[in-house]
This record gives C-alpha cells, structure tokens and sequence, in this order.
C-alpha cells in the first residue's frame, strides 16, 4: 500500500493497526470462514529516498514483523539494516560451513556423582571459525532454527554422534554401558516421519543398539499445544531410543506429563543446580524432582554442576547423574576419548 498525504510515522502506525484489525475477522469463502493474519512493514520517504529505497525497507521491516512473531506491524528504522544484514551472513557463512563439513561436535560426559564414571555423553554443536574461536551455539542453533538450516545441521549432528557412540562402544566392552545423548530442535520433530526415519538410519548404519541413544528434546518443545506431540515422542520411543526431557524446570513445568509422556530421563536445567548449596528452595524442588523420578522410574540428572559444594548438597538429595563444568567441559572426540580410557586404567 502506498498512502500519501499522512501527517507522520504515527497516522501511519494508525492505517497499519486499522489493516489489522480487519483480519482479526475470518474471511468467508464459498461458506468457509478462512482465518489469516497479515504482517506489515512500514517505511516513510525521506527526501530523496527513491521508490526502490522505500520498497527494500519497507521489506527490511516485514522480515522484522515476521521474526517478532507475525500478525503485527513493525516501523523500519535504520539500525535494523545491519541487524538484518549481520543475520543474513551469518546465516549463509552457517550454510557455507555446513556444506563444507567445517562443523565440529564437542562431547560434554554425564557421569556417577559418586564415582566420577563416566555414564555418557551429551553430543554439542560446534562451529569453529577461522581465528580458531568457536562461534556459541545460543547464537547459531536460532539462526539455524528460524532458516530451516537446522534440519540438514541436525541431520549431521545425528549421524556424526551415532558413529562416534558406535566406535567407543565396540573400542572395549567395558565401554558398553555408554549413552550418547543428541539435541533436538522443534523444527526436526515437526517432520517425525523424516526424524524417526533419519534415526533408523543412522543406528542401522553405524549398528548403535537403539538403547545406546537418547534424544533431547526441551520442555518446552514438548508442552506446545501441539495435539500430536504424544503420538510424535511416541513414535520415537518404539524405535527404542531413549527420550529426556531437557532444560527442566524452565517450561511450564506441568508434573502430568512426566506419567503421560514417560520420558527416560529429565534434565534438572542449571537455573535450579546453581547455588542449590545456599537456596534452600532450590534443594526443595530438586529434591522433590529427584523422589518423583524415583518413583516413575526415570532417570533425573542435574545439569551444570560447577562447584564441589552443588555436588555434595545433590548427592546428599539423592541425586546419581550430573553433569557439569566440575567434571567436565565440553570436549573434542580425542580429549573425550582420552578420559574414557583413563577411567578404565583407573
Ligand atoms: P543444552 O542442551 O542445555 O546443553 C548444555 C549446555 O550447558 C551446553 O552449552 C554446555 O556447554 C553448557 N554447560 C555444561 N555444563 C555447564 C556448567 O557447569 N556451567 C555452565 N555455565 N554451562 C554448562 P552449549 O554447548 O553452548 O549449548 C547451548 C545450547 O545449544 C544447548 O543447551 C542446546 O540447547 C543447543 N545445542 C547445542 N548443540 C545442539 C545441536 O546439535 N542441536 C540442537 N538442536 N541444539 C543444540
Ligand atoms: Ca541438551
Ligand atoms: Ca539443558
């Protein structure tokens, strides 16, 4: 829409809320009512900005809307022209890396608070650029998520973590016991046709025993209000993989779902492990978690464990798995192997 003779920025916000609100009505087609939202850009000529200039910010500004969320208008402004430009490299550099198989998994162990055995890993994406730094997952894995990247990326990180499991686990049969635990998206779940059967795949490639691998999927992933999520994470189960719900605590924390969707394992989130030594609320819901877990039967590890003291207090709480900084850091396959088999001469 091209609309002239406005006073200001304002009397245009007016005309966008106005287009709006006629789609917060259905639209009723051949006796259907059709339901549709409407995301708009909106930018204002300056002296000199050519039709072109105003057409491109005014995209600049819809992208912006559809991120936020969509069914609402958003102003250009200038500063959004490198946010959108940063963005967009950043994502084709991503695409470039993956393609050119430049990403690089790190392997976090989950171990026996106890003892220090190592029990598993956890499988984390890493992209390595050229200074040798590593660009943080909390930045790309977003960028991945909104492109769709995440499903080729995703896709990797399965079949590289199945292989590596694979190896450790037939280097020694001590080593037998191991689980590798893999992160995955909302995005990936949504095509669980495509997912159970990319995961089929990979075991019978890399012949992991099903057991040996356990997706994790966030709460918050879990608790949409998606109807079929149940018959999703269902799916997955009958495949024999195991199932954990990550970052719990951080969601909606609903406590039907843990009989309803029996997951395998929970991930106490780090939020309610840190400082759990001097808060004793946090104790309190930990251990609250840890008895629940008991009692269903699944297994309750305590994520971000950074200090001697977290781990005395989980321990006495009951708590058997952590993982965390005070053990281990995310490792590169060599360094995680090399712990493996120190423990074993231990
Ligand atoms: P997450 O699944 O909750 O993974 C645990 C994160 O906590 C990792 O961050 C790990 O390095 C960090 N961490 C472990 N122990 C400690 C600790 O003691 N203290 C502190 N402060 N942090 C600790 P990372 O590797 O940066 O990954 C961040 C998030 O990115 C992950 O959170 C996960 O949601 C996502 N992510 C990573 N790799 C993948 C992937 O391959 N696929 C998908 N979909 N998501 C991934
Ligand atoms: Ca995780
Ligand atoms: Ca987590």
């Amino acid at each position: 829409m091209l609309l002239t003779g406005l006073s200001d920025a304002a009397a245009a916000a007016l005309a966008a809320m106005r287009v709006l609100g006629e789609f917060r009505e259905p639209f009723s087609i051949s006796k259907l009512e059709i339901f549709m939202t409407a995301s708009i850009g909106i930018s204002i000529s300056a002296a000199g900005s050519t039709p072109d200039e105003l057409l491109r910010d005014a995209d600049t500004a819809l992208y912006r809307a559809k991120i936020e969320g969509k069914a609402r208008y958003v102003m250009f402004d200038e500063g959004m022209k490198t946010q959108v430009s940063n963005k967009l490299r950043l994502e084709s550099d991503l695409r470039r890396s993956l393609d050119a198989g430049e990403l690089t998994l790190h392997y976090q162990p989950e171990v026996d608070i106890k003892t220090g055995r190592i029990l598993g890993f956890e499988a984390l994406a890493r992209w390595p650029q050229a200074d040798g730094s590593f660009i943080e997952p909390a930045e790309f894995i977003p960028i991945a998520e909104e492109t769709g990247l995440i499903v080729p990326l995703g896709a990797w990180v399965l079949e590289t973590a199945c292989r590596q499991m694979a190896a450790w686990r037939t280097s020694d049969r001590r080593l037998r016991h191991l689980v590798m635990g893999v992160n995955v998206s909302p995005r990936q779940l949504q095509d669980s046709d495509q997912l159970v059967e990319q995961i089929r795949r990979n075991l019978r490639r890399s012949r992991l025993r099903p057991s040996a691998l356990r997706i994790e999927l966030t709460e918050s992933t879990i608790l949409g209000d998606d109807p079929q999520m149940a018959e999703r994470l269902h799916r997955l189960k009958e495949l024999g993989v195991g199932v954990a719900i990550d970052d719990f605590g951080t969601g909606y924390s609903s406590l039907t779902y843990l009989t309803r969707l029996a997951p395998d394992c929970i991930k106490i989130d780090r939020s309610f492990v840190s400082d759990i030594d001097t808060h004793e609320d946090k104790a309190a819901i930990v251990g609250a978690l840890l008895s629940l877990g008991q009692r269903l039967g699944i297994d309750v590890t305590a994520e971000g464990v950074e200090t001697k003291a977290e781990a005395r207090l989980l321990e006495s709480l009951g708590c058997t798995r952590a993982q965390g900084y005070l053990f281990y850091r995310p490792l590169e396959a060599e360094a995680a192997e090399a712990c493996l088999l120190a423990g074993l001469s231990r």
